[in-house]
């Protein structure tokens, strides 16, 4: 028989393998904007920056889903994770297993993606 709220264990460790990966994730892209800013130095010809900003939008994108990767882990730790932090519904299984950093319930999701969308937008930043 399946239980209605995941093992706790289970979605920690979860969390735990995607904060690893989001960090080896920021690491790898930190370096090739490293690597990407020696090489246009050196060498005299234009360099196109297009793709710093992927890769700057992409950084941040991970970014963001480390920090609210770590505050799952809090949450969890002091036993409040797993409620949408808007309405207080319980967020199902199916949902926590995507997106074990998962904040909202499906609902609250659907409304706050309907607004704003934070991560489509980064990409198109053009600051530095
Ligand atoms: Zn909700």
């Amino acid at each position: 028989m399946k239980k209605e709220t995941m093992n706790k264990e289970t979605l920690y460790q979860l969390l735990i393998d995607q904060k690893n990966e989001l960090s080896q994730r920021i690491e790898k892209i930190e370096a090739d904007l490293k690597n990407r800013y020696v090489n246009s130095r050196s060498s005299q010809k234009a360099v196109d920056h297009s793709n710093d900003d992927v890769l700057g939008g992409l950084k941040n994108e991970a970014q963001t889903k480390l920090d609210l990767t770590d505050e799952a882990l809090q949450r969890l730790t002091r036993g409040e994770f797993g409620h949408c932090i808007k309405c207080n519904t319980e967020i199902n299984n199916e949902r926590l297993n995507a997106l074990p950093h998962a904040q909202l319930c499906r609902v609250c999701a659907q409304k706050e993606e309907g607004s704003a969308k934070p991560f489509s937008k980064a990409s198109s930043m053009s600051h530095v």
